[in-house]
């Protein structure tokens, strides 16, 4: 039960963990152990409309929002957390692009956007720009009326299944983080290539790849918001973000929990459900009060975005303004402290989860023809992507001891 949703959430949440059970479950194990994308489920997802459900219903979305989006990502993941990623990473590529674009830019993407003809992805993390995104080698050179890119991303998530990339390069390496900017770039623009495709622990079926960017030429008009934005555009996706990593968490773990409280109450030991052991009981108890809490920051934090974002979009779309323009018009604060407590929270919780699951289920637990192993594994990169938990504690103290200053 979840009493943060709206009636329309709701039936959304019910749509997305139904389609996840009928389309997404008869799959998981194969293409977990394949490590592949089974592309067909695209189509299935594009269907019913997954891909829009939060975007502005003026470009073919349905307006709802980033709870509603994590309403669907959370129903997903509590099924399959690498098969349905897509939904997630589009999101992710989404964002700065309904935050930073034009006018003009909004409507070049995002009807393609919403209806999941294109697939959007994010890709700023390369071997040496990690937990510190500033330092980026990666560099656009300006030619006209088009930017050279050069460089390597790495850890791109739904790489080679999406199309539109939003990649941030250094315009002016000699002013380091106030030179790095962000564009859109189409899969199809010479010089951008895919290199090395990763094996992984979890999330197997998700294509983790490099990109690689040679001489590459983007239009001029691909660049989202000015030269030497692109610090904010992460900063101020990642703020938006991070609620949907939360809602992925929150649904791994209580997918372990669905599965794991079924097999406790079957299964018989001393001549009795291990189940009504007081050890096994108190610690499901525990975990689930946590998967709840989760789930109530999670949605908190979403709903009290929604209250800025859908009139700032509103607002955009009648002004042909930035998204971004209209939220500060609106907005007094930004979300980064709540963003990074509903992430830092529920991805702990969902790792604590699926791995006690694993204890409290015993040797089947540990087996790979039952769930449980595989929630635990792809409960782990919610710990990392996005910024790892320690960056998400750095900036929530940041956040705190400033609030604290005379
Ligand atoms: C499966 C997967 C998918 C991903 N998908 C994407 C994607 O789609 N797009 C994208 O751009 N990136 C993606 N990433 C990259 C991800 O965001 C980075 O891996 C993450 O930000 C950490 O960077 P790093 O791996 O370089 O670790 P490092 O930055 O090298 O960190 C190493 C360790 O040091 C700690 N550390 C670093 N700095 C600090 C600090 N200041 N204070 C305290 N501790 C610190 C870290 O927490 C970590 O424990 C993905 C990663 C994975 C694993």
């Amino acid at each position: 039960m979840n009493f943060d949703l709206t009636e329309e959430q709701r039936a959304i949440a019910d749509l997305a963990y139904e389609f996840a059970q009928k389309k997404v479950k008869p799959l998981r194990f194969e293409y977990d152990e394949k490590e592949e994308y089974p592309v067909q489920v695209l189509e299935e997802m594009r269907k019913v409309d997954l891909f829009g459900l939060w975007l502005p219903e003026a470009y073919g979305g349905v307006g709802g929002g980033v709870a509603t989006l994590c309403a669907a990502i959370e129903q997903l993941a509590r099924v399959d957390a690498a098969i349905t990623m897509p939904v997630a990473t589009s999101a992710l590529g989404a964002m700065p692009i309904l935050l930073y674009a034009t006018d003009e830019q909004r409507s070049r993407w995002m009807p393609d956007i919403a209806s999941g003809r294109k697939l959007a992805a994010f890709a700023i993390t390369e071997p040496e720009a990690g937990s510190d995104a500033t330092a980026q080698k990666t560099t656009a050179k300006a030619d006209g009326d088009h930017y050279v890119i050069d460089g390597a991303k790495h850890y791109c998530s739904s790489g080679g299944i999406s199309d539109l990339y939003v990649v941030f390069a250094s315009t002016n390496p000699a002013k380091g983080a106030r030179g790095i900017t962000a564009f859109v770039v189409d899969k199809d623009t010479p010089g951008f290539t895919l290199g090395k495709k990763e094996k992984k622990l979890g999330i197997k079926a998700n294509p983790t790849y490099e990109l690689h960017f040679e001489g590459c030429r983007v239009p001029a008009a691909n660049r989202l918001g000015g030269e030497g934005f692109g610090l904010f555009v992460l900063q101020e996706t990642f703020d938006y973000s991070r609620p949907g990593v939360a809602a992925q968490a929150v649904g791994i773990a209580q997918g372990a929990i669905d599965e794991t409280v079924p097999y406790l109450r079957a299964r018989k030991q001393f001549g009795q459900s291990v189940a009504s052991f007081q050890a096994i009981s108190h610690r499901l108890a525990e975990l689930a009060a946590k998967v709840e809490a989760a789930r109530a920051l999670t949605y908190r934090v979403a709903r009290g975005m929604d209250s800025t974002l859908l009139p700032a979009v509103a607002a955009a779309v009648a002004n042909k303004t930035q998204v971004r323009q209209e939220l500060k018009k609106l907005q007094t604060a930004r979300w980064t402290k709540e963003s990074a407590m509903a992430k830092l929270f529920a991805s702990d919780t969902a790792f604590e989860t699926a791995q006690e699951c694993i204890n409290l289920c015993g040797g089947i637990g540990f087996m790979r023809d039952f769930p449980v192993e595989k929630f635990m594994r792809d409960a782990k990169v919610t710990q990392i992507y996005e910024g790892t938990n320690h960056i998400q504690k750095n900036e929530i103290a940041a956040h705190l001891i400033k609030e604290y200053a005379g």
